[in-house]
């Protein structure tokens, strides 16, 4: 295959992009990027980083953690949720379950689950997870 810009010369790569051989006067990007132009590398940054955004959303790859942590807050926050509405049901309906320390003991609970879905929520946003 020959260069599309350079007749005479061999091509030493194919565009990701559009296909045509270059030559490496002409050869643009990185290795894993080749292009032949300005505008098929353009192209080819665009459709990496939609490929990226696309694996941060799907949790695949080196996302997979990430996609795990972001599981984790919100089954935290659900555990606090529920704990905490039960918690102040026993207390709204203390007449009839009686005064005791398991209603605090129980929105205590509710509480830290609250804190440990928090941390691990603030974990994934280092990372750079979009939530
Ligand atoms: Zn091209
Ligand atoms: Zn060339």
């Amino acid at each position: 295959m020959e260069c599309y810009q350079h007749i005479k010369k061999m091509a030493c790569g194919i565009c990701s992009e559009c296909g045509k051989g270059v030559c490496k006067e002409c050869i643009l990007g990185s290795e894993n990027l080749l292009a032949c132009s300005a505008e098929c590398l353009k192209l080819l940054i665009e459709k990496k980083e939609m490929n990226e955004q696309a694996k941060k959303l799907y949790g695949i790859g080196q996302y997979a953690s990430l996609k795990r942590s972001n599981a984790d807050w919100i089954s935290m926050f659900l555990l606090g949720l529920i704990f905490t509405v039960y918690g102040s049901y026993i207390i709204y309906n203390s007449h009839i379950y009686g005064k005791g320390n398991l209603d605090i003991f129980i929105i205590a609970l509710g509480l830290i689950f609250f804190v440990i879905s928090f941390l691990y929520w603030r974990r994934g946003k280092k990372l750079g997870f979009k939530v």
